[in-house]
């Protein structure tokens, strides 16, 4: 697979717009590490979200599984594409949690843009690179049955 992972210019270039500024809508008064994610649905639609801050540090939610839930529940199951931007360099790649909620709804195939705080800084794994090996919905369901069917 190439680097682009079969998106468009122009949604690679829509990708990384909507993941960074995803970080806006961050709260995170505890760490100050703002976190946006923006997925890009198999019906062409986009998803944001940013990381959910908690007084009770483990209640925090990562801006990946914000953009996933909100996503499933408004009936949208299948991602072409994630995009995670961080304010770091390197950039952050996603958490071991957010790996496997990922791996719920996607494949092994489907590619993970990581942006940075450099401009065009940008790493891309698949999440079968993220999460080899990994435990999924095949796993326990029957052919026909889980989110991806
Ligand atoms: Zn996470």
């Amino acid at each position: 697979m190439s680097k682009t992972h079969g998106l468009t210019l122009e949604e690679l270039q829509e990708l990384s717009k909507r993941a960074t500024a995803a970080k806006d809508v961050s709260y995170c008064p505890y760490s100050n590490f703002r976190v946006g994610c923006a997925l890009l649905c198999d019906d062409g639609s986009w998803v944001i979200g940013a990381n959910v801050e908690n007084a009770s540090y483990p209640v925090t939610i990562c801006a990946e599984r914000t953009a996933l839930v909100k996503a499933i529940t408004e009936g949208k199951k299948k991602f072409r594409a994630i995009g995670v931007s961080t304010d770091i360099s390197p950039p952050a790649s996603p958490c071991g949690m957010c790996r496997q909620f990922i791996r719920e709804f996607s494949d092994n195939s489907v590619p993970i843009f990581m942006y940075g705080k450099e401009e065009g800084e940008c790493v891309v794994r698949t999440l079968g690179e993220l999460l080899p090996m990994s435990f999924g919905p095949e796993d326990l369901l029957p052919p026909g049955r889980g989110a991806r069917k």
